[in-house]
């Protein structure tokens, strides 16, 4: 994320808007903050949460002045209190309260809890019609057909936050399904893009979370490094928008600047294009459909230079294969991919197996999983996270294998 800020006016959304922050501490937290704070006569803040960092909620409570701060390690909760005592700031811990803090009314609630973790808060958040901000992916990686099932019922109001989903909502312009031929997801192509595969054997976790572009958290810029992140991608477009999982693509783009692109039946394409940084899309969630102003650098193509496109090469980043696979697959094939990704990616950040094997610990999970029957169509939340647990299992046993 740049600091470099552009001077211009603020221009308030219309509000005061009411916002719950799910995962106020991560990196999509802290950016929803800064432009929360900038911003601070059109937000009012409900309730924070955030799983161990008390330090940084507690500051960000007294900050914004939350109604609520919850944290999701039930053992912190005293810690908590401590930090927020004198200020009249309700607090609350333990991951049913993390749920509960979803529940609380608010006008937008942004889902940007990392994982499988986030998929019971968003959930309710839904279940209460709310406006989403949608940063966890995982919700509609592992629970795609349910998440959407929940959203039409519940009349809630689904936003990506997702950078490239957030610029398909936009190049989609509210166009005819008919009239939309494919949508190309772009990827950076990670740190890792011109590396051969003994180079990959070898790659660390220092290197892996380099990412040329963006500042992520650590679970997705390991994602971005495999391109896990783009199949995962693919699987969250499929669901957001009325296309098939073959009108979907994907290029690599080193640039970052262009974010997806979207083809029409009469040989159009419409682009959206930004400096790489969070906040773009972060703001339009929070204000759809109008805009609010974010400090963003501002694009200038002329300084860029060039903008260069090359397709993936799925030889060395399988990843891009199996999550397309995982797709087709349907049911719960999705839920343990992801699962099994983030059993493999803890493992390769706490150096129990190699760059590569990550990879290979999600395709022998998914194998593992056909061969005992256990993917299925998935129709409760809670089937979805019996996939999760039973994909989690599944991949313990493939890696100790690896380590
Ligand atoms: P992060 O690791 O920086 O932050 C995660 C947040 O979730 C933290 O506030 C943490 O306290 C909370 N959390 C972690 N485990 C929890 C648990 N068990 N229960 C409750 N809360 C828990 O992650 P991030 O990079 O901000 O990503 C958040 C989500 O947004 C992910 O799903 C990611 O894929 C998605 N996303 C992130 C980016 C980005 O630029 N960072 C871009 C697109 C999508
Ligand atoms: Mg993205």
């Amino acid at each position: 994320m740049t600091e470099a800020a552009t001077g211009r006016e603020q221009v308030p959304v219309a509000g005061p808007r009411t916002l719950t922050i799910l995962g106020a501490t991560g990196s999509i937290g802290k950016s929803t903050l800064d432009l929360v704070e900038r911003n601070s006569a059109a937000f009012e803040i409900v309730a924070l949460t955030a799983q161990s960092n008390v330090a940084d909620l507690a500051s960000a409570a007294r900050r914004t002045r939350a109604r609520l701060a919850v944290i999701g390690d039930a053992s912190k909760h005293e810690e908590l209190r401590e930090a927020l005592s004198g200020t009249g700031i309700r607090t609350a811990a333990g991951p049913e309260a993390v749920t509960a803090a979803a529940a609380e009314r608010a006008d937008c609630v942004m889902a940007a809890i990392v994982g499988a973790a986030g998929l019971e808060p968003t959930f309710e958040a839904v279940r209460q019609g709310r406006r989403v901000a949608l940063a966890n992916k995982e919700c509609l990686v592992s629970a795609g057909d349910v998440f959407m099932s929940a959203v039409a019922d519940a009349k809630a109001e689904l936003l990506p936050v997702d950078s490239e989903h957030s610029a398909a909502l936009q190049a989609l312009a509210g166009a005819a399904p008919e009239s939309i031929e494919r949508i190309v997801l772009t990827a950076s192509g990670g740190p890792f893009r011109t590396w051969n595969s003994e180079e990959l054997e070898r790659a660390t976790p220092e290197q892996a979370l380099r990412h040329p572009n963006w500042s992520m958290g650590a679970k997705i810029t390991i994602d971005s490094a495999t391109l896990m992140n783009k199949g995962l991608e693919l699987i969250e477009a499929y669901h957001l928008f009325p296309v098939s999982a073959q009108q979907l693509g994907t290029v690599v783009h080193p640039q970052s600047i262009v974010h997806c692109l979207v083809s029409y039946t009469d040989g159009s394409v419409l682009a959206q294009m930004a400096f790489p940084d969070m906040r773009t899309p972060i703001a339009l969630a929070l204000s759809w459909p109008q805009r609010m102003s974010a400090p963003t650098q501002r694009l200038d193509l002329a300084a860029v230079g060039t903008l260069s496109f090359e397709p993936p090469d799925e030889k060395r980043f399988p990843a891009l294969t199996i999550a397309r696979d995982a797709l087709l697959r349907g049911g719960t094939a999705p839920a343990i991919l992801s699962a099994a990704n983030e059993v493999a990616v803890e493992a390769f950040l706490s150096r129990q197996i190699g760059f590569l094997d990550i990879v290979r610990v999600v395709a022998e999970t998914l194998e593992a999983a056909e061969a005992r029957g256990a993917i299925i169509t998935a129709g409760s939340l809670a089937e979805v996270l019996a996939a999760d647990a039973e994909g989690r299992r599944l991949a313990r046993d493939v890696l100790v294998r690896y380590v």
